[in-house]
């Protein structure tokens, strides 16, 4: 059984000597609830770079020494359990080798036949689904919206691009070099494709988006979403899924702006940033009233105001606001 294991933490972008190939014998039967698989597809994704660093993230880090993990498409060769026999087609974490033993509870069988095999990895699988399930998180897109997607060529951003047309969404692919955008327009349908290694891709963008953008599906970080940023629309959403620009930065990079830093922690902890203003919501006033002033009259709640004198004073009081020297609701008292 050929496995890649991690020889070493990559420092920026990963190399060769990061990765070593081993080889050992394994068994060729599956004891109890176990099924031996032949992988014949290995899934590579962008989470993968995070787990080779030794840091907290949404994934665990793998271990030096460790078969790197991922998942697999293979087929059964023997088994422990009732639910496979040998020859089944399956998906599971069979990770970076040869063969894999796995609890036959972890793994799935797929129809090859119905779809063909590594489609079950990408826009079948976990990539496809994270598509879905992130324009759902936020509430869908609608028609006549304006949709903007970076890796818009990969699995997640294909599939993100295409369930936002169906939706009746304008789409806007963001993708490396122009033979992938002319990928993101052909095959995959996008309105418009914006190649970020342009120089002027900040203006093309803008250009590509003329009535601002309503939904931003996040996969990129860095000056994609610095570009982004001016052309949100009041109200956008941004399910952040990914910040692949990010990746080859180390833990904690003292150099990572502050963007950054709120971005990656948005996504790692799953953060709720919700922007509101008070006067959207007016209508609802009665409510507050209805819930909160009977406590005020009972003095459950209290209250605080400091109130100053003279209309004159008003300045200096709101310099001293600034400051912080008022204790309470600020106030000026006429006369
Ligand atoms: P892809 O197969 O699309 O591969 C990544 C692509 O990212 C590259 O091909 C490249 O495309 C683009 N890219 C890399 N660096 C940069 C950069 N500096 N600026 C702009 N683009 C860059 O990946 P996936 O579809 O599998 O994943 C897309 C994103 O979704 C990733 O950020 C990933 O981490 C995230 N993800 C998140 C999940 C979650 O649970 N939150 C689950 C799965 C994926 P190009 O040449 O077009 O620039």
């Amino acid at each position: 059984n050929r496995r890649w294991v991690l020889a070493a933490r990559p420092q920026g972008e990963p190399v060769p000597e990061d990765f070593r190939l081993e080889t050992r014998e394994i068994d060729a039967s599956a004891p109890q609830d176990m099924v031996l698989i032949r992988n014949r597809h290995l899934s590579l994704d962008p989470y993968m770079r995070l787990r080779m660093n030794d840091e907290k993230s949404y994934v665990p880090p793998y271990a030096l020494g460790e078969t790197l993990g991922g998942q697999t498409i293979g087929e059964v060769v023997a088994s422990g359990s009732a639910d496979f026999t040998p020859g089944d087609s399956v998906i599971g974490s069979g990770g970076w080798q040869d063969y894999a033993l796995l609890p036959a509870k972890m793994v799935r069988r797929i129809d090859p036949d119905r779809i063909r095999a590594p489609a079950w990895l990408g826009m079948m699988g976990m990539p496809g689904f994270t598509a879905w399930i992130g324009l759902d998180l936020v509430g869908g897109v609608k028609a006549g919206e304006t949709f903007v997607v970076g890796a818009a060529t990969g699995p997640v951003g294909s599939m993100a691009g295409q369930l936002a047309r169906r939706a009746g969404a304008r789409t806007v692919a963001i993708a490396g070099g122009a033979q992938k955008c002319a990928l993101a327009r052909e095959t995959f349908g996008f309105d418009e494709a914006i190649d970020h290694r342009d120089p002027d891709f900040a203006k093309r963008l803008a250009a590509a988006c003329p009535d601002g953008i309503d939904l931003y599906f996040e996969n990129i970080g860095g000056a994609v979403l610095e570009a982004v940023l001016p052309l949100l629309n009041d109200f956008a959403r941004i399910p952040v899924c990914g910040l692949i620009a990010h990746y080859n930065e180390s833990a904690s990079p003292a150099d990572a702006s502050p963007l950054a830093k709120v971005m990656r922690q948005v996504l790692v902890q799953r953060l709720h940033l919700r922007g509101f203003i008070v006067s959207d919501h007016f209508a609802r006033y009665p409510d507050f009233l209805g819930e909160v002033a009977p406590l005020v009259g009972k003095g459950e709640i209290v209250g605080l105001e400091d109130v100053v004198n003279g209309l004159e004073n008003a300045p200096q009081a709101l310099i001293w606001l600034l400051a912080g020297r008022n204790r309470g609701k600020c106030v000026v008292a006429l006369d």
